[in-house]
């Protein structure tokens, strides 16, 4: 069994469970998406909710990457981080006051407003602080990412965004506020997506749109893609640099860009997940009737994508090289949903081994919870190793 490079040895010191980052496979990464993008002139955002460990958020401000925000919180993270505020965009259905007030002090680069209702307390906001916000407006483009629908966000019955019947509407108001400035059109439309097909149909969705804003004379300086290129959960050790350069040629060959226009994009996974991986020992091998359990020291408090999306991700044990057996793999944790996997391929497995949960750099670590008063996991870079 091919497994990933890890200094098991140095593992061997260190409390379980924890998570383990692979910074050189992070920075050839963030290498990548910035010559790929860079070919096209196209900027990027990373998608600040797929993991906001400090250090990690710092090694993507050092790459001159921007900073995609859904929190005030994720806002005030990535100052702290070092992203510029001019390179900051601030996203989310439900912004609170504080949060936009944040955004405007901080003089960010743009709000994606995601309602008209948002869009006139943006206004008011604004107003008071005698300043003008930078808006874009986040279009929900009825395009299906063929993906989890946990993890579907641009249809018409989703939350997110302003369908496209409505838009018109939007305008007119948003035409008489003083204190907004429309400076661009987002769409975001899922997470996870792997196959191409679901951005060419939002390029020319995005076509379709500019077409009908220019009718009314408006011309937008900026679009947004927002972000969900897919990873390979099932190879991380073949290619586990995401195919940046199929993603941006896609819009590349089918967007109509108008002059002087910025392309921007959100990617979050797709930076993010390779370099991450979550490592836990085995505490218990239980022989059932009909099932093998391993259980692992890590349950769904520190990786919750298994027990909330059915999210596959690829374990292996890092101290066995015996022949593989079936295990139903799970976590300590008193639900019946803290199962990271049913009948894996596993090194026969004792006590005390180490495991590794790959791809997990994404939508792991972020999404800990202390839940059994458990605490939070602690995270370890290669770096330092
Ligand atoms: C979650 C999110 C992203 C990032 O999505 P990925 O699938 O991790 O690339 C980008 N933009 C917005 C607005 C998001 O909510």
């Amino acid at each position: 069994m091919l497994k990933g490079n890890f200094p098991v040895e140095k593992f061997g010191a260190l409390p379980t469970p924890f998570y383990y980052y692979d910074t050189s496979l992070l920075r050839q990464t963030l290498d990548t998406v910035k010559a790929e993008a860079g070919r096209y002139g196209y900027q990027v955002h990373y998608a600040v909710k797929a993991n906001a460990n400090p250090r990690i958020l710092q090694l993507i401000a050092q790459a001159g990457l921007g900073a995609d925000c859904v929190s005030g919180g994720e806002v005030r993270a990535a100052l702290q981080a070092g992203f510029p505020p001019s390179h900051i965009v601030y996203a989310g259905v439900g912004k609170a006051d504080w949060e936009i007030n944040l955004g405007l002090d901080e003089d960010i680069f743009c709000f994606n407003v995601e309602s008209l209702a948002e869009l006139e307390v943006i206004d008011q906001l604004a107003a008071r602080k005698g300043k003008t916000a930078r808006v874009a407006l986040r279009i929900n483009p009825d395009v299906d990412a063929h993906t989890h629908a946990k993890i579907t966000t641009g249809r018409k019955e989703n939350k997110f965004g302003i369908n496209l019947g409505m838009l018109d509407g939007v305008l007119d108001e948003l035409q008489q506020m003083a204190h907004v400035e429309l400076i661009g059109i987002h769409c975001h439309v899922g997470s996870q997506i792997t196959d191409m097909s679901v951005f060419r149909n939002l390029a020319i969705r995005v076509n379709e749109i500019q077409d009908e804003l220019e009718q009314r004379g408006i011309r937008v300086q900026n679009l947004n893609f927002g972000g969900g290129l897919g990873i390979d959960y099932y190879h991380p050790n073949h290619l586990p640099i995401p195919a940046f350069d199929n993603y941006f040629a896609v819009f590349k060959q089918l967007l109509e860009q108008r002059p002087g226009q910025q392309i921007h994009f959100e990617p979050g996974r797709s930076i993010v997940a390779q370099c991450g991986s979550l490592i836990s020992r085995v505490l218990y091998v239980k022989q059932g009737e009909i099932k093998q359990f391993a259980i692992l020291d890590a349950g769904f408090t520190e990786l919750i994508r298994p027990a909330m999306y059915d999210a596959y991700h690829r374990i292996e044990n890092l101290t066995s090289e015996e022949p593989v057996e079936l295990y139903d793999i799970v976590g300590p944790i008193c639900e019946s949903s803290d199962v990271f996997g049913k009948d894996v391929e596993l090194n026969c497995a004792r006590r005390g081994d180490l495991v590794a949960l790959r791809s997990a750099g994404a939508y792991g670590e972020v999404m800990a919870s202390q839940y059994n008063c458990r605490p939070l996991p602690p995270s370890y870079f290669s770096d330092d190793m």
